[in-house]
């Protein structure tokens, strides 16, 4: 080939990109080759116009070889390779130019975290960090199954156990692990509570200027497929509430479509108030969650403190799994416990350390006999604040930290609804609790300044 078979520089620079294609991935050939074009061309040489800088550097440094070979085999002699910037690019900088190939990969990312949150699960959940032992295995061989091939195999599933033991854990691996593996499917992870809730508001909106309407509500669920209901004892005992779910799960369930359901209790239990749901929950397959033994709550510290980079020696971590044995909330309350005991008073972890931190917590551990009143009461004593203003309007500092770590106690050592608990703080709405609660939470997980402030108030409420 010689130069002079090309009509125009234009035609011999296509040519050239054309073999330079072959050689690239398309991601760097696209992002910076497919951004040149031809100056100048003679016989001798040749004047490549890069789009801006970066470009040009990119060529220049990484690619001149390929550029400089590539042109000669198409002009059939070696030509001098100038490489130039068009006027007026000079200033973008490669962060300018690289912005579109990275929001791409990011909006990948982003793309997984609006669904995440759109069907309102926490990236904290999954088959990762779950451990397996004789207590869970079927359970999560069952929900690793449903995973995989959502409506197929388990249809609906129910897994029961007591508070702690990893059901909301389970239930949100799965939904997490489906909204990854297969972005077409609309997951919708909520709780026995939120649903009802959500229900009365739609009655309630609907009644009044139609903003969220029961038709909306009914629409909402019925577009899962994959329909995943946590600690559903709590739509019992409230009518609509039970009608509703009663609709919900016949209609998913007609269609196919997957559906999980967890509670504290097995479905046999349900049926003395709620005969027909019972039996819907016993139609699929059941699965328990037993209390964890001393190995498996060991198993589940060590890695908690691997997954935290924690320096923990394991006589302490087999100290507290020892001591421990009510469920894994709190093993992994006493474990943090312990951890922010010895960070705090700058001292080295040590089973002595870990009894001092833990004493009263042992001692009389049955966390469930706390009731809300004695929680707001330590973090009043705490804080020094008044009890009334907590359940007050006022919303000052002083005041919204303290009422905020109160949701936070009520909703992680009790089992109360999220609702009962707003009547207790002075009638505010569950919402307004959820709020407290995730703040606290977002607070403790960004910061750890909070940390300390609970382990404390926990020493009162335990005391
Ligand atoms: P439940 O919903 O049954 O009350 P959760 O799922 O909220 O219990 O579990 C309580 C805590 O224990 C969570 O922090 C969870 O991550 C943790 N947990 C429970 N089971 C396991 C497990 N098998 N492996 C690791 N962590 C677990
Ligand atoms: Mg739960």
């Amino acid at each position: 080939m010689s130069i002079k078979s090309f009509e125009t520089p234009k035609e011999f620079w296509r040519a050239v990109l054309g073999q330079i294609e072959l050689e690239l991935s398309p991601m760097i050939y696209k992002s910076l080759v497919s951004r040149t074009r031809v100056g100048k061309l003679t016989e001798k040489d040749i004047e490549i116009v890069c789009e801006d800088d970066f470009v040009r550097k990119s060529l220049e440094k990484r690619h001149s070889k390929l550029v400089e070979n590539t042109i000669k085999n198409v002009a059939g002699k070696r030509l001098t390779v100038k490489i130039s910037i068009s006027k007026g690019e000079v200033e973008k900088t490669a962060e300018d130019l690289m912005g579109p190939l990275f929001s791409r990969q990011r909006s990948q990312e982003t793309l997984v975290t609006e669904k995440r949150q759109k069907s309102n699960l926490s990236f904290k959940f999954t088959f990762g960090n779950f451990v397996i032992g004789k207590n869970n295995n079927l359970a999560y061989a069952i929900a690793t199954a449903v995973a995989e091939k959502p409506g197929e195999l388990y249809n609906p599933v129910f897994i029961y156990s007591k508070v702690g033991l990893g059901k909301t854990h389970l239930l949100q691996a799965i939904g997490n692990r489906i909204i990854e593996t297969k972005p077409g499917m609309r997951v919708i992870y909520t709780t026995g509570e939120a649903y009802g809730n959500e229900l009365i508001e739609a009655i309630q909106s609907g009644k009044g200027k139609g903003h969220y309407t029961t038709n909306q509500f009914r629409d909402k669920f019925r577009k899962a497929d994959v329909f995943l209901i946590d600690d559903v004892q709590f739509i019992i005992g409230r009518q609509s509430t039970q009608e509703e779910f009663f609709h919900t799960f016949n209609t998913l369930y007609m269609a196919g479509k997957q559906i999980v359901i967890t509670s504290d209790r097995p479905p046999k239990e349900f049926s003395d108030i709620a005969d027909r749901i019972s039996s819907r929950f016993s139609s699929g397959i059941i699965a328990d969650i037993q209390m964890p033994d001393v190995e498996m709550r060991t198993a589940i510290l060590r890695s908690k403190r691997d997954e935290n980079k924690d320096f923990v020696p394991n006589e302490v971590i087999g100290f507290i799994a020892e001591k421990v044995d009510s469920n894994i909330r709190e093993l992994e309350g006493a474990y943090l416990q312990v951890v922010t005991y010895a960070k705090a008073n700058g001292l080295e972890l040590t089973v002595d350390l870990a009894a001092r931190a833990l004493g009263q917590v042992i001692k009389d551990k049955p966390a469930k006999n706390i009731n809300i009143n004695e929680i707001l009461k330590a973090v009043c004593t705490y804080y020094s604040v008044k009890i009334q203003d907590i359940k007050g309007k006022r919303r000052n500092r002083e005041l919204v930290i303290p009422r905020q770590v109160a949701m936070y106690l009520m909703k992680e050592i009790t089992d109360m609804p999220l609702m009962t608990i707003g009547d207790f703080l002075g009638g505010r709405d569950h919402t307004t609790i959820m709020y407290g609660v995730d703040k606290i939470q977002s607070e403790i997980a960004e910061t750890g300044k909070m940390t300390q402030d609970i382990v404390n108030v926990k020493q009162i409420i335990f005391q």
